[in-house]
């Protein structure tokens, strides 16, 4: 039997990445992934000729040295593979509690400007925010969640919910809370639950770094790293599932079983560490009786974060011309009067459509270098969902009420952008649902963990676990997002090789 050093579970971005890091350290890796291509949420492919993004609006500039992933692809070989173009802002934020739309410029002293110009009488609480932010993106960027942990000390309110923070800061100004948090979608579905650190970090990097794409579409991102493994020696299987793993002694052998899609054509390998990159449930699911309620209670009272849906919109004009002004435009809609209504955009797919819409944050790929080919001009539309709202459907009554969803986001669309409905030519939904089954993580959760503030009693996130020798390259490592995926799974790469140092 072929044995390894590592086994990964998932070419998502945080298997990429740790397999390729330790790849490169001369470490024998394979990597193992069920879908037809690697990536997991980071890919993009073609349905008909629409070009779809799987994910990816913006991360942050990874040539920054701050920017969390700048030390992690440049250890994993992928930094310069590929080009990252700038999101011009941002966002534009539009609706709500703004009369007028406006645009947060994509690095702290615009950000600061543009804030003060419109919200001249809370600048305390801005220049204070932003300064707070500023401090926290840069830690997170140095030195990881452990660099941002040891400045808690110097924040009296810690361990305050993103809400209780505004609230200190700007009292009920609904329209600034929103300018600077309206695309809470990137991060969570709640603001009074969000923890504000883990904000503060993720919404500063973009400040800190710049708002970028992958120019191409995220798949070349995932491949590039792909081929860096590759490169290094090591192997990326597609198209097979781990559907067994059992963990040996510690320090000792582990023995991972996996098949064609089917379930024909069992293979097994050995290794002395696995990786999962699979989220934990779908890891204990694979695991004997023991080792997988061992890992299943240390991660009970852990909430999962929100699932989004995204529709694909290829349109036979680019959006500017109906009106979208901005590559990132955060669509808040007329009933939420405060940033606390945000939190009801998840439940509202569990009924029909009527007068209320979720919170909606479109990309319009035309408006920047985004080399994503066109015609169809592709316009991303993503929102919070959660897979209770598609449970308990027959697949029949599943597609039809998903095309009655579909049908009035585009109509909402053309009362703000006149004209955009008819020039709908392709298109593409995917729901929490779609999320769960295409990815393989319960609840269709897509940042892991929900960033609630800290429990004392447990660590805050790691890539380690209970049981010896697993450990953990993804989402749930860290925090979620490109940034944090990609970060953790460096930290998983390390302590992996100074574990096996020991
Ligand atoms: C619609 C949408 C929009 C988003 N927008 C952004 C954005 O603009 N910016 C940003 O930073 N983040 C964004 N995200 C979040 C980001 O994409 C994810 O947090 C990140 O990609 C997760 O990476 P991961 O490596 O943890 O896991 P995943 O991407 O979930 O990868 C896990 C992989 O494991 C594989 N797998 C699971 N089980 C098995 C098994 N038994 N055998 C073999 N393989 C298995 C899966 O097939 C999958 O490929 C978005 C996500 C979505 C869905």
């Amino acid at each position: 039997m072929t044995r390894y050093d590592a086994v990964v579970i998932g070419a998502g971005l945080g298997g990429l990445t740790a397999g390729a890091i330790l790849a490169r350290e001369g470490r024998k890796v394979l990597v193992i992934e069920r879908g037809n291509s690697v990536g997991g949420a980071a890919s993009s492919y073609k349905v008909g000729d629409l070009f779809v993004e799987g994910s990816l609006h913006v991360t942050g500039d990874p040539r920054h040295p701050r920017d969390p992933k700048h030390a992690a692809l440049g250890r994993a070989g992928a930094r310069d593979a590929v080009p990252f173009v700038a999101a011009g802002a941002l966002y534009e934020m539009r609706g709500g509690p703004l009369t007028q739309p406006f645009v947060l410029p994509d690095d702290f002293i615009g950000a600061r400007e543009a804030l003060l110009a419109r919200f001249p009488d809370a600048r305390r609480g801005i220049e204070q925010l932003l300064g707070e932010m500023e401090r926290l993106a840069s830690a997170v960027g140095d030195g990881g969640l452990e660099a941002v942990f040891a400045l808690a000390p110097e924040f009296p309110d810690w361990s305050s919910s993103l809400a209780d923070k505004l609230q200190a800061l700007f009292g009920d100004n609904e329209a600034l809370k929103c300018a600077i948090a309206g695309n809470l979608s990137y991060f969570h579905d709640d603001p009074a639950t969000l923890w504000w650190i883990p904000f503060a970090m993720m919404q500063g990097s973009f400040l800190l770094t710049g708002a970028r794409y992958v120019q191409g579409g995220s798949q070349r991102l995932s491949s590039a790293i792909a081929r860096a493994v590759r490169t290094a020696g090591s192997e990326v299987l597609l198209r097979r599932v781990v559907s067994r793993v059992e963990m040996g002694e510690p320090g000792g052998i582990h023995r991972i079983t996996h098949t064609a899609r089917d379930g024909s054509d069992p293979q097994a390998v050995e290794a002395l560490t696995v990786i999962g990159n699979a989220a934990p449930g779908a890891l204990a699911a694979l695991m004997p009786e023991a080792q997988a309620d061992r890992l299943t209670e240390s991660y009970a009272g852990r909430p999962l974060s929100l699932s989004l849906f995204a529709l694909t919109l290829g349109l036979s004009q680019p959006p500017r011309e109906f009106g979208v002004s901005s590559f990132s435009t955060q669509l808040l809609p007329d009933w939420m009067s405060d940033l606390a209504g945000y939190a009801e955009g998840k439940t509202l797919m569990a009924g029909e459509p009527a007068q209320r819409m979720p919170p909606l944050a479109l990309a319009d790929y035309a408006a920047i270098e985004s080399g994503v080919p066109s015609p169809p001009y592709v316009l991303s539309v993503v929102g919070p969902d959660q897979i209770a709202n598609w449970s308990g459907l027959t697949q029949d009554d599943y597609r039809a009420k998903r095309g009655r969803w579909q049908q009035a986001i585009v109509d909402h669309l053309d009362r703000i952008y006149p004209g955009l409905a008819g020039a709908v030519t392709a298109s593409s939904f995917n729901v929490a649902l779609s999320v769960q089954q295409y990815l393989n993580v319960p609840q269709g959760s897509v940042y892991g963990f929900a960033p609630l503030p800290p429990d004392d009693d447990a660590p805050y996130r790691s890539p380690r676990t209970v049981v010896p020798g697993l450990y953990l390259a993804s989402a749930y490592a860290g925090v979620g997002g490109y940034s944090g995926v990609v970060q953790s799974a460096a930290l998983c790469a390390d302590i992996i090789l100074r574990d096996a140092g020991r």
